[in-house]
């Protein structure tokens, strides 16, 4: 692996080129993961927005549920945005009765928690482990989480105003070990600290 991690970005559905994108800035190769084999080439993954149904249904059709969930259980670190970060709950609210978890951290998220009042929400994030002041944070018909377990590190929560209505106080950021998981897209702002964090804990610097 040495200083330059190859990164996998679950290819399924979602801003696949946009992650691959932050996560090049950030020092990493990376490839597109469809296939088992490609899976097991890599050192870490990226798993995108999209719809979380949607891409449970599209990780059991390309037969990659069953090594994902081994080779998260082996510590594969794994880097998920919105609907990725709703796979990598062990517990999902209001979702579908079929759908299916990858789990990994230890969380109860809400599916679709922003979505209840509007379609879309941004705000400014000061986030734990990244320098360089606040980033600006992107919900698409995001999740939030609703629980954590003792294992789980908190790195950001919406800023508690009256603006954010319901989302006040709601963790959006998390990170269990070598999993991360965001209910925003920093691949939509052109800011790649989140990325760089990612590829560092790949590293095992972070
Ligand atoms: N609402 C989607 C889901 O349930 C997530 C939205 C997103 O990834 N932008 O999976």
């Amino acid at each position: 692996m040495a200083d330059q991690p190859l990164i996998g970005v679950l290819a399924l559905q979602g801003d696949v080129r946009e992650h691959a994108a932050a996560l090049e800035s950030g020092g990493a190769r990376t490839t597109a993961v469809r296939r088992p084999a490609e899976l097991d080439a890599v050192d870490g993954l990226v798993i995108p927005g999209g719809e979380s149904t949607t891409m449970s249904r599209l990780l059991e059709t390309f037969e990659l549920l069953e090594p994902l969930r081994a080779r998260l259980a082996g510590g594969m670190p794994a880097y998920g945005s919105c609907a990725g970060m709703i796979l990598l709950a062990d517990k999902v609210l209001d979702g579908r009765p079929d759908q299916r978890q990858l789990g990994g951290i230890d969380m109860v998220v809400r599916r679709n928690a922003f979505g209840r009042q509007v379609d879309s929400f941004e705000t400014d994030l000061d986030l734990a482990g990244v320098d360089g002041g606040p980033a600006h944070a992107v919900f698409i018909r995001a999740p939030w989480v609703e629980a954590v377990g003792p294992a789980v590190e908190v790195l950001a929560a919406v800023p508690d105003t009256e603006a954010a209505g319901a989302a006040a106080g709601r963790i959006v950021a998390v990170r269990q070990g070598a999993v991360l998981a965001t209910a925003f897209h920093p691949e939509l702002t052109g800011d790649s600290r989140v990325h760089r964090l990612f590829v560092d804990v790949v590293l095992g610097r972070a």
